[in-house]
């Protein structure tokens, strides 16, 4: 069973000038495969931050503390060991990839992730599957990847990685944000699937309570000025939607 773990991380952004502003002021979680996280705070409060740190965006700097995954040394690792070693990140805004199609990336990701191209006859089915159960057309396989998808087509679109990638600690930043409601719950469903197999640890990153009425979280964290100051169970996702994220913000 893998466990992802954050201790005290503290990461500033790198500004263009070359200073660094700091975002991150220590942040401590455990995520385990088979446990889903829902990590909900205010915009600004530098979610997106975490997730790309973890996955090893070069823009941002760590400045203090660990992330370890089955107690390797994820910091130490570039983008692509990273994603080998089973981490992966769902962006708040996914990018382009002119000229390479679904089909392709996702052999290409499995490939580099497996560290052996798929057996093509499973491969296909394989594919389709993964399309079918998120009611996409087969013609999409055959599309750059994210150039011209409405939002709901690239949410899906990373719902496929995931479904097909299988990766030990999957990171959703915003995967709810401008989805339609059929949309999200075809997502949600999504994810449920992956979550089922129980060998998958979520760390969901979300604004809104929205999607946790259809993936329900283990546990929730409130993140507010670069950490967390509330950890709570499903019932704090509630009280959040009930109440707002105004009384947390004084904790910051
Ligand atoms: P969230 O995802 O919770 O909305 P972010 O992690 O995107 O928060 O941002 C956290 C903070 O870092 C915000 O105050 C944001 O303005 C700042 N920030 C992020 N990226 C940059 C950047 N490239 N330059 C300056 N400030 C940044
Ligand atoms: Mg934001
Ligand atoms: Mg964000």
């Amino acid at each position: 069973m893998s466990t992802l773990e954050i201790r005290d991380l503290q990461v500033s952004v790198k500004l263009p000038e070359g200073e660094l502003k700091p975002i991150l002021a220590g942040v401590d979680l455990t995520v385990k495969a088979g446990e889903t996280h829902a990590i909900m705070g205010p915009n600004g409060s530098g979610k997106s931050t975490l997730a790309y740190s973890i996955a090893g965006h070069p823009k941002y700097e760590i400045t203090g503390g660990s992330v370890t995954l089955d107690g390797v040394d994820v910091l130490e690792l570039s983008v692509d060991e990273r994603a080998r070693a089973g981490l992966f990140l769902a962006m708040q805004y996914p990018v382009e990839v002119p000229g390479v199609s679904v089909a392709n990336f996702l052999r290409t990701a499995k490939t580099a992730i497996d560290g052996e191209a798929p057996k093509l006859r499973t491969w296909a089915g394989e594919l389709r599957g993964a399309m079918e159960k998120l009611q996409m057309d087969p013609a999409f396989a055959q599309r750059n990847v994210n150039e011209g998808f409405s939002g709901g087509e690239k949410k899906r679109h990373e719902i496929m990685q995931l479904e097909l990638l299988k990766p030990k600690i999957a990171i959703l930043d915003e995967t709810d944000s401008g989805l339609d409601i059929d949309a999200l719950r075809v997502v949600s469903e999504g994810v449920n699937r992956v979550r089922e197999t129980g060998e998958t640890g979520f760390l969901l990153i979300t604004h809104y309570t929205r999607i946790l009425r259809y993936i329900k979280p283990d546990f929730v964290h409130v993140f507010v000025g670069g950490k967390i100051v509330e950890e709570g169970g499903p019932e704090l996702a509630e009280r959040l939607e009930a109440e707002g994220y105004e009384k947390f913000l004084t904790r910051a």
